[in-house]
């Protein structure tokens, strides 16, 4: 048995979670190595580092000092604290010198992502001589050591995965089979210059799938600070319940809309290789957790879970051309996202094209549309919409599914602003109007998935 652990923030996040982080790694003697996030709250501070407001460097350098000491306090043995805190020491100026390079160079983007990643060489630092205090023969590894090869752009990198393999099986692989327990940053993995690449927020899951991957794991374990996915949000639905086992598609779905349980990167690379991934509790270990593999058989409910999504605005753009041009709508949805707003449905017709992106940045956006004046007739927002996205691998196998679905709309008496349908098989998602989106969720729960 061979499996990659991956700890997040809250897992990190002080003395007493690491020491629980120590011991539910303690707890397994398989072949196992564990990839981590930065302790909470350090990602956040290096990214105000790089704004206008950002602290002096020593203030800030004794800010993360003091956070990592307090971990390690009562967790590392007086024999190896001085070698933590050279290592430490190490870290530390490695990071002041590259804050100084950042500020005081204009090519700024060269050194961002290297900064965003510093959190990750400190968390993983700690916990390595957390246990090896208690005995393990562990070891602190960064991205850049076992190899982790990354391209994309600045701050939203995705993993190269066949070279990051052959890396993986020369520098892990082996330690794995010696028994020790490697701590491997999470987060970013490095370019094609040699230079930190992150992986957009959260990526930390995605580099443990990566790992996963690459090592051949059997199964890939999230531990967060929830239960698991769940079949609706507890916020909305009392009787939402943890989901014991999903497929790797309805995972993927329900990461990319639904609560942040996941990174949504996370599946694609477990799914190539069919390795499990697991999401469990650091704070409940002994809860089950949802188990994400490739079923081979549907679900006898029609849903799984449904997400909720509210904030979101429809963009309606008319335009007689479009039906003419297909190339417009390229263009006009490379303008909506040209400073990174994520479009989350595009719907079309004859003479519209729909578009649901962040209520935050919809003016911005809509902006960015007047460059297209001569093509375009009119532009219509409707703001606080929700996405309700329905999952569920039953719907495979059922027909009369978006008939069942939208009935559920009717009865609580919402309208259906805009369908996405038919570009997944096992999701349907749809818009309704902010103040009816949890009676929909409510009801389809209720129907579908049940108590
Ligand atoms: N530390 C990074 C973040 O806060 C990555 C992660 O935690 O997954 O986004
Ligand atoms: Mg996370």
């Amino acid at each position: 048995m061979r499996k990659i652990m991956k700890f997040g923030g809250t897992s990190m996040g002080s003395g007493e979670a690491m020491s629980r982080t120590a011991d539910i790694i303690m707890s397994y003697d398989c072949q196992r190595a564990a990839v981590v996030s930065a302790m909470s709250g350090v990602t956040n501070s290096l990214l105000e580092m790089m704004g206008d407001n950002g602290k002096e460097v020593p203030e800030y350098l004794n800010w993360l000092r003091r956070k990592h000491l307090d971990a390690a306090r009562d967790n590392v043995s007086p024999e190896l604290m001085p070698d933590y805190l050279e290592q430490l020491e190490h870290q530390l100026s490695g990071l002041g010198h590259l804050i100084h390079l950042y500020r005081q160079d204009e090519d700024r983007i060269m050194y961002q992502d290297a900064l965003a990643s510093w959190g990750e060489r400190l968390s993983s630092l700690t916990l390595s001589f957390i246990l090896r205090t208690r005995g393990a023969d562990s070891l602190a590894l960064t991205s850049e050591e076992v190899g982790i090869v990354a391209a994309g752009p600045p701050g939203n990198g995705g993993a190269v995965l066949p070279a990051t393999e052959s890396n993986l099986r020369r520098t892990l692989t082996p330690l794995l089979n010696q028994g020790k327990v490697p701590i491997i940053t999470g987060y970013y993995g490095v370019d094609g210059r040699g230079r930190p690449l992150t992986f957009g927020r959260g990526g930390s899951d995605y580099s443990a799938a990566v790992v996963g991957h690459g090592v051949d794991a059997d199964v890939v374990e999230i531990w967060t600070d929830v239960n698991g996915f769940m079949s609706a949000d507890p916020r909305v639905v009392k009787e939402a319940r943890t989901i014991a086992e999903m497929d790797y598609g309805e995972a993927a779905e329900l990461a990319y809309f639904g609560a942040k349980v996941l990174h949504p990167r996370t599946i694609e690379p477990a799914k190539r290789k069919g390795v499990a991934v697991l999401v469990k509790n650091t704070f409940n270990p002994s809860g089950q957790g949802t188990r994400i593999h490739g079923l081979d058989r549907h679900s006898q409910d029609l849903l799984r879970s449904v997400a909720l999504k509210t904030g979101l605005s429809i963009v309606k753009i008319y335009s007689s051309e479009l039906v003419y041009q297909p190339e417009l709508v390229a263009r006009i949805l490379e303008a909506i996202s040209a400073d990174g707003t994520t479009i989350y449905a595009v719907s079309t017709s004859l003479s519209t094209l729909a578009v649901v992106v962040p209520s935050e940045g919809v003016q911005e956006a809509c902006a960015r549309l007047k460059g297209f004046r001569d093509q375009v007739e009119a532009v219509k927002i409707k703001e606080d919409a929700a996405l309700i996205c329905a999952v569920g691998d039953g719907m495979l196998e059922s027909c009369g599914v978006s008939a069942k679905i939208f009935a559920a709309v009717a009865d609580v008496g919402a309208n259906v602003e805009l369908i996405s349908e038919g570009a997944s098989d096992i999701a349907l998602n749809f818009m309704v109007g902010g103040s009816k989106a949890a009676d929909v969720v409510r009801r389809l729960h209720e129907l579908y998935i049940g108590a």
